[in-house]
């Protein structure tokens, strides 16, 4: 609308006030002719190609997108994505399928079916992942009116009142904050959730996730869209943290953060990088909505992810497929190309009409070509942005 209230406002004055009335007035000839030259400037230079195809493009690669799964909440996204050159990745969930299996129990005093059972009770009232995926272990699943006084803290663990006792659910920083010691041997790959009762160590329970299978094949799809960094934060332990980014081929990770570390992480990466590229953040969390607003762009997975990280994304992946990053890019590329192919277009056939309107070479069926042909052609040409489908079959060769 700007660019063609530019492109109108100046033509209206040229086309009414000089070419009207000044030759005839220095020549001293017929006004008719001038008057003809100034509504085939008039009628030339209206906007309409642009004002049409430029949000129809847009509307077009938004409703693109949407038929593969990714919704994008504006033209201004598409035009954000097109320009992404850091991605930053959440680690559960978004890069994992954060489907965890119990794959050790280690008690201390309990049996094995003891610590599952009070683990799987103090979760109870937990959505995180980790939670759902003790909770399916633990069979039959316990009475949860046994459950009062549920806490959660986020990036730590679960705090709940089991059968009177205080029991305490989570990662290694959950037990420092509580000052509970414990003897920290496990060998075992996993993430590793502590469990304490009454301010007593009661033992650990091992889970494991696997990457997405599709994870590894959507970074290498990102580094060829023109994606140059790829970082994943993630609030898990270290060694989890290393094996993940390195089996997935990620430039960078950073471990064992809280949910306002990844904010300070965000900011740091964001200071980093030059103003013109974009930084995407990608995750699935409720504690991940800060990071997703703070990003350039914010992506949420939609069948996984929390109504929070929904709410607070720019794009969200409806199948929560990473690989339908990349798609996104590339359809938001297109969509630029587009619009740029129209913008140039619209703008060259005008000037031409306008040039030789003014030197008396055009007649009033050129300045309609100028004005609705190439309405026409930019519109037909807009309508592209919906065709998807070959830009998906790039991404699995
Ligand atoms: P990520 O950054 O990988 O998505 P989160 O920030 O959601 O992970 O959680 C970080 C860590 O906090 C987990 O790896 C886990 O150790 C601990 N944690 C979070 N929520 C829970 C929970 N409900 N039960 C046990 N541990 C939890
Ligand atoms: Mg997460």
């Amino acid at each position: 609308g700007f660019a063609a209230a530019l492109f109108l406002l100046p033509t209206l004055a040229l086309s009414l006030l000089p070419t009207a009335s000044l030759p005839p007035f220095l020549a001293g000839t017929g006004w008719t002719d001038w008057l003809h030259r100034a509504l085939i400037f008039l009628v030339v230079s209206c906007p309409c190609a642009l004002v049409i195809s430029v949000p129809l493009s847009f509307f077009g690669g938004i409703g693109g997108a949407s038929r593969q799964g990714i919704l994008v909440k504006g033209g201004n996204y598409l035009e954000a994505l097109a320009r992404t050159e850091t991605v930053v990745f959440d680690k559960t969930g978004t890069l994992t399928r954060g489907t965890f299996e119990v794959t050790v129990i280690h008690p201390q005093q309990l049996s094995e079916q003891e610590l599952l059972e009070l683990a799987a009770l103090a979760e109870h009232f937990s959505t995180h992942p980790i939670s759902l995926s003790i909770q399916a272990a633990c069979r039959p699943a316990p009475d949860p009116a046994r459950v009062t006084d549920v806490k959660e803290i986020a990036g730590r663990g679960v705090q709940a009142v089991v059968d009177g006792r205080t029991v305490l659910a989570g990662n290694q920083k959950l037990m420092d904050q509580f000052q509970i010691s414990f003897e920290d041997r496990c060998r075992h790959m996993g993430t590793i959730i502590h469990v304490a009762g009454d301010g007593e160590y009661a033992g650990h329970i091992v889970i494991s996730d696997q990457p997405k299978p599709e994870a590894a094949q959507a970074l290498s799809d990102l580094k060829a869209a023109g994606v140059r960094r790829t970082v994943m934060l993630t609030g898990d332990a270290e060694p989890v943290a290393k094996a993940v980014s390195a089996q997935l081929g990620l430039d960078e990770y950073h471990a064992g953060l809280l949910p306002g570390d990844k904010v300070d992480q965000i900011e740091t990466l964001i200071a980093a990088k030059k103003s013109k590229e974009n930084l995407a953040f990608v995750g699935d969390g409720i504690n991940d909505a800060p990071v997703l607003s703070r990003a350039d762009v914010g992506i949420a997975m939609g069948a996984l992810g929390s109504d929070a990280a929904i709410e607070a994304a720019d794009v969200v992946l409806m199948d929560d497929d990473p690989a339908k990053i990349a798609l996104a890019m590339r359809i938001a590329r297109r969509t630029l190309r587009i619009v740029y192919e129209n913008i140039v277009f619209a703008l060259a056939v005008k000037f031409a009409c306008l040039l030789l309107g003014a030197i008396g070479m055009a007649s009033m069926w050129t300045a309609i070509f100028a004005d609705v042909g190439v309405m026409v052609i930019a519109v037909l040409n807009a309508t592209r942005a919906l065709y998807t489908k070959d830009l998906v079959r790039k991404s699995q060769p």
